[in-house]
């Protein structure tokens, strides 16, 4: 029998979008959908409608004079003076729109579905969620609700005593790392871009390992731009088996950010969706089935097939070689410009795997592996 698989997800995405000059305005979680069934690769009873999550459920990681705000500038459809000084709302990075509180709200539930789902038996697919720059009481990074942290929070409640984030997005976790930082109870593992050059710019160093009973279960491997496959792959397979070894984790939640593809217009790394896959395939072999949860992901069509191969995986499916005629429609129906608008990316339309983006391995990143080793 085949084990029972669930994507959480919602069409009701598609009328929750953040403002038309934000990077987030794309389609992201409908499209993956469509995507999915137009490949045939969805069947009914795989779809998990998502819910919203319970108020008891954000005062696991928010502070409750922010969830009022948040649901007040909703309703009321301004953000005052006061509040977007307070909490960091209303602003160009995380402005106000159906996406702050409802599409958030939303994202969060389903979150906590997967977790739901995962200790069910089931693997779960939550791709809205993933938003781990949010802070108790603030927003950051286009990220208005923490559901990593919730996710984290409700394994806690459970009676989980280890578990294991694994964060994959380009940018640094900086709001599910200072949650957790003081706390044995949840390591934070990050791979992405270095701070000195990318967001959250203060946060994401590798010193940052941790404090009080929380010290050394926290691990950040800050990258150099233009990262490879080669080089992100070596990184993990080298780094990843020492924190399990020493952590033992009962359990995991790995972030699935795509912006870490070279399409992505946000990043500076140069993955390709067979990279991203191999890193997922990684993990798995290593660590067994985990709560999965999307993240950034700023290029709707590299976004739609990088998670797409990811689905195959999680449903024991075979990768399909080609894209079905209906599904090249719809990703070419998607409004979206190319950045770069002189790159050839007519590939994206062909198949649904990259070829390897293969390399060198830089010294810098072999050295900092050796750092990483010399804490174990
Ligand atoms: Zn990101």
């Amino acid at each position: 029998m085949r084990k029972k698989v669930s994507l959480i997800g919602s069409y009701r995405y598609r009328k929750l979008r953040y403002t038309n000059n934000h990077p987030l305005r794309i389609p992201r979680v409908s499209l993956l959908m469509e995507f999915l069934k137009a490949m045939g690769l969805l069947e009914k009873e795989e779809l998990v409608e998502g819910r919203e999550a319970s108020p008891q459920e954000l005062l696991l990681f928010h502070k409750e004079q922010y969830i009022k705000a948040l649901e007040e500038c909703d309703k009321t459809g301004k953000v005052s003076r006061e509040y977007r000084e307070m909490f960091n709302i209303g602003t160009y990075e995380n402005p106000l729109s159906p996406a702050m509180w409802k599409g958030s709200l939303l994202a969060t539930g389903s979150s906590v579905q997967a977790v739901e789902l995962f200790l069910e038996g089931c693997v779960a697919f939550s791709p809205a969620g993933g938003m781990h720059h949010a802070y108790p009481s603030r927003a950051n990074g286009f990220c208005f609700l923490n559901d990593p942290g919730i996710a984290l929070q409700s394994l806690l409640q459970r009676g989980f005593e280890r578990v294991l984030y694994i964060d994959l997005d380009a940018h640094h976790c900086d709001g599910v790392q200072d949650f957790f930082y003081e706390s044995d109870r949840v390591f934070v593992y990050s791979i992405h871009q270095s701070p000195e050059y990318a967001f959250p710019f203060k946060r994401g160093f590798f010193e940052e390992r941790g404090s009080g009973r929380g010290r050394g279960y926290n691990l950040n491997i800050p990258l150099p731009r233009g990262v490879n496959d080669t080089e992100f792959l070596y990184v993990l397979e080298k780094t990843l088996p020492l924190v399990v070894e020493a952590y033992k984790p009962q359990a995991y939640v790995l972030q699935l950010g795509t912006d870490s593809l070279l399409e992505d217009y946000l990043s500076k790394f140069e993955l390709s969706n067979w990279g991203f896959l191999k890193a997922f395939d990684m993990i798995r072999s290593l660590l067994g089935e985990g709560i999965y949860l999307g993240g950034g992901g700023y290029h709707p069509i590299a976004l739609a097939r990088a998670w797409a191969l990811l689905w195959c995986r999680m449903s024991d499916r075979e990768i399909p070689e080609k894209l079905t005629a209906e599904a090249v429609k719809l990703l070419k129906s998607v409004d979206f410009e190319e950045f770069e608008e002189e790159t050839d990316r007519s590939y994206m339309y062909e198949s649904l795997l990259d070829r390897p983006r293969e390399g060198q391995i830089r010294r810098e990143i072999k050295e900092l592996v050796e750092k990483v080793r010399a804490e174990f």
